[in-house]
């Protein structure tokens, strides 16, 4: 049986080098993105260019419908799905609690928790012993916002991401005995174009100092920890968060 790994935001920072690093490793990878349909061909492109099995679906995972048609699509086009990555995730632009409104919350929350709920149901459907499959793993990318709260820029999304943490805890008690095994990233400073969407390119540049390393982290740095968590040399790892923050 094929590993076949679903990348939701699979496009483009991190999830396109989760992607790229899981298909070296043999997976057969369904690169997920919302918009850019240019930037998740270069992805699958550069993956098959190499001999790996990839392909692009576009999705808003913030959608029910949409959610089971891409899972749809890939029993499909490459089998029962052994392995999930739940990236897709939005900031919006720095601001205070005291500015926010309901149309923000809603966009953050849908694009950020619920796409990773609904993510995570059609993939146990699918993956679970107790409904007949062969198991599997799910990794969610939370942030290092969930422990610190981004006051001042986005304690919206932080919180969202909060709930992944909680959602990585009990999942990963929930389908235990049942062949998936639940874990989480916990990345912060990695350069890529998100900063750009909260409103600041150059947010790593300026903040990087802070960190005790000193420097920024690159979307491979966090593949690397993401790959390992899906891969049988985690067997015995679930309800687990590996930070990859520099330090902090
Ligand atoms: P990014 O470069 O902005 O990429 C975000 C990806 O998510 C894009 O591929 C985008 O698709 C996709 N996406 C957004 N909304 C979607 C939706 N509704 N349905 C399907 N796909 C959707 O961001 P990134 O920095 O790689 O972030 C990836 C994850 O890491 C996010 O969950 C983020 O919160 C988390 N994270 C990032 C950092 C950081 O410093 N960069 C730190 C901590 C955590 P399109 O390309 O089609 O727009």
């Amino acid at each position: 049986m094929r590993n076949v790994l679903i990348v939701t935001g699979g496009g483009r920072g991190i999830g396109a080098a989760v992607s790229r690093l899981a298909a070296t490793r043999g997976y057969a990878v369904c690169v997920n993105y919302r918009s850019d349909a240019e930037a998740a061909r270069k992805v699958v492109q550069a993956i098959t260019a190499a001999g790996g099995t990839a392909f692009a679906v576009a999705a808003d995972v913030s959608r029910q419908a949409e959610v089971e048609r891409l899972f749809q699509t890939v029993d499909r086009e490459l089998g029962r799905v052994t392995a999930l990555v739940n990236n897709a995730g939005v900031v919006a632009p720095q601001g205070r609690v005291d500015q926010l409104d309901e149309q923000r919350l809603t966009r953050l929350f849908t694009t950020n928790i619920n796409s990773a709920f609904l993510c995570s149901k059609e993939a146990v459907l699918r993956m679970s012993t107790a409904h007949g499959g062969p198991g599997g793993a799910i990794v969610n990318v939370s942030s290092a916002a969930s422990r610190l709260g981004s006051p001042g820029e986005y304690v919206d999304y932080a919180a969202s991401k909060g709930a992944m943490d909680t959602l990585t805890t009990g999942l990963s008690v929930e389908v235990a005995r049942e062949g998936i095994r639940v874990n989480a990233v916990r990345p912060g400073f990695i350069r890529t174009t998100m900063h750009a969407d909260g409103g600041e390119p150059g947010r790593v540049d300026r903040l990087q100092h802070l960190l005790p390393m000193g420097r920024g982290g690159e979307p491979e740095e966090v593949a690397e920890a993401v790959v390992w968590l899906l891969s049988e040399a985690a067997s015995f790892v679930t309800g687990s968060f590996i930070d990859l923050a520099g330090g902090k």
